[in-house]
């Protein structure tokens, strides 16, 4: 076999110590990895390097294509960018996925029998961080929901139920709320789902569906959902499984993938010989199957399988009765490297088939044609006043087959229409559109001229959103209460 290139960073805190127990043992094991290491973390954001890496770090990373990395500590203070947002958005990771497995009754869990993927959408939604603040009272930060990250991480769950022989995806939305964005990602799990008759789908928003997750995950198998739900539920299936320390994650994109444990780098823990390394191992079991040395995968896996079920744990998860030998760090890589070759008994045994066609592809994106036309525009003022006395002053501007259709504040209408009690803070959206039921667009340049409109009545817009339809269909909400 030839040695697959990595690169490797071996990170801050416990890092250097769970890192050099998990190349031990997948080394034992017979991983032939050409290892590139290159250095990130603390050390490097204190050189002044806000982002904690260096360029030589990425030139190994773009020509590897496979990361192995420990947890690094973020120094405290301003200015710092998360490294983990950095890397996944750099290298395009938009499939973020943690396996939640409980290892009953070998390791302590109300949930004997859980057993969940979560796949994270892991690049949209509110982590690209576009925040304003609009007026004293207002700050916003945008949503994005794509159909093409959507229908790429929706297509990453199904095939990878499919790869792993795992019998249902379940979808996570809040689409009873978010019509259009949290919508699209419903939408297009029914549509690709489609063409997975296999395997079981089903939808749930996501308070109750996290209810249940928490409750009893023993019922769901694979969970697909936007970044933000991802991220606390991942933690949370991870947390209820047996503990945040055990849970390896991979971050996956077209061409490259990062391999990590999902915990941080302890640094009360670091240099003692104490950390547990099994979330970074099984983020390491993730990477030998990524690169295909599944073989490998499953002998270290089930080494380690039999070492948690012989009760050799490290201080973590060490229960007095249950387990048998507390062990340090490398006593316990020695452990699992001695059960090479060995599979447990209690536990299911790991395994790993290689991918026929060399590994998941990014379905081609084929974008529609859709007929857009200029219904509008939600022009956003700040004002502090009642909404009938804005709606007075707004009214007159309205001109092209516009009409002031509606004011809202905070999302909740409250002209023409209102209840008195709703409460109003500074900054109103004003919705001035063509009549429902009319058929055609207005030009571009009619909103610019609205908008100097409203600055000649002494009135000021904080930001503007235009209202499209889209082959008829509205490409916007309509006010709550409307
Ligand atoms: P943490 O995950 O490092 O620690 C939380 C708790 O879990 C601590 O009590 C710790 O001792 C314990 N713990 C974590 N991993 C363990 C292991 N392998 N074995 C035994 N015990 C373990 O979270 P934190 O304390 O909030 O963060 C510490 C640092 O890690 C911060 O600088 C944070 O920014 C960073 N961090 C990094 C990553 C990453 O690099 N991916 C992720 C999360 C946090």
């Amino acid at each position: 076999m030839n040695a697959t290139p990595i690169t490797v960073a071996h990170g801050d805190g416990i890092g250097p110590e769970i890192m050099a127990a998990t190349l031990h043992i997948i080394q034992e094991a017979g991983a032939q990895l050409a290892i590139e290491t290159i250095e990130i973390g603390e050390q490097v954001y204190l050189r002044g390097n806000m982002a904690g890496i260096e360029p030589s770090a990425w030139e190994s990373l773009r020509r590897t294509k496979v990361f192995l990395k420990a947890p690094i500590t973020t120094p405290q203070g301003g200015g710092f960018k998360s490294l983990n947002v950095t890397t996944r958005k750099a290298l395009g990771l938009y499939a973020n996925i943690r396996p939640c497995v409980s290892y009953h009754p070998f390791i302590d869990t109300k949930h004997p029998k859980m057993d969940v993927v979560i796949v994270r959408e892991n690049e949209e939604d509110l982590y690209a961080g576009i925040e304003h603040r609009q007026t004293v009272d207002v700050y916003q930060c945008l949503k994005l929901i794509t159909r093409p990250g959507t229908e790429r991480i929706v297509r990453y769950a199904f095939d990878y139920a499919r790869a792993n022989g795992r019998k249902k995806v379940t979808c996570f939305t809040k689409d009873n709320i978010m019509k259009l964005t949290d919508g699209l990602f419903h939408k297009v799990f029914d549509e690709i789902g489609v063409e997975y008759p296999d395997i079981e789908k089903e939808h749930w928003i996501v308070d109750i569906g996290a209810a249940k997750l928490a409750d009893t995950p023993e019922v769901f198998d694979v969970v697909v959902m936007p970044n933000l739900y991802g991220d606390i539920l991942s933690d949370v299936a991870a947390q209820i499984a047996g503990s945040v320390g055990l849970a390896g994650s991979s971050n996956i994109g077209a061409s490259c993938a990062m391999f990590e444990a999902i915990h941080g780098s302890a640094p009360r823990r670091a240099g003692q010989n104490l950390a547990n390394p099994s979330g970074l191992f099984l983020g390491a079991i993730q990477m030998l199957v990524h690169i295909g040395q599944t073989e490998v995968a499953e002998r270290a896996h089930n080494a380690w399988l039999k070492t948690v079920e012989e009760g050799v744990h490290t201080y973590d998860i060490f229960q007095e009765g249950v387990s048998r030998q507390k062990v340090g760090t490398k006593e316990f890589a020695s452990a699992v490297v001695a059960r090479l070759g060995q599979k447990p008994e209690t536990l299911k045994p790991a395994v790993y088939r290689k991918l026929d066609d060399g590994g998941f592809k990014v379905p081609v994106y084929e974008r529609r044609t859709e007929k857009k036309e200029l219904v509008g525009a939600d022009v956003f003022i700040e004002f502090l006043g009642r909404p009938e006395e804005l709606g007075a002053k707004l009214q007159p501007l309205a001109a092209d087959g516009l009409q002031l259709e509606m004011l809202s504040n905070r999302g909740m209408a409250v002209w023409p229409k209102a209840i008195a009690e709703t409460f109003c803070v500074d900054a109103f959206r004003c919705r001035f559109k063509l009549p429902d039921g009319s058929s055609g667009s207005v030009p571009h340049e009619v909103i610019p001229q609205l908008l100097n409109r409203v600055l000649g009545a002494g009135l000021e817009f904080v930001k503007m959103e235009l209202l499209y339809n889209f082959d008829g269909q509205p490409g916007f909400s309509r006010g709550q209460g409307q």
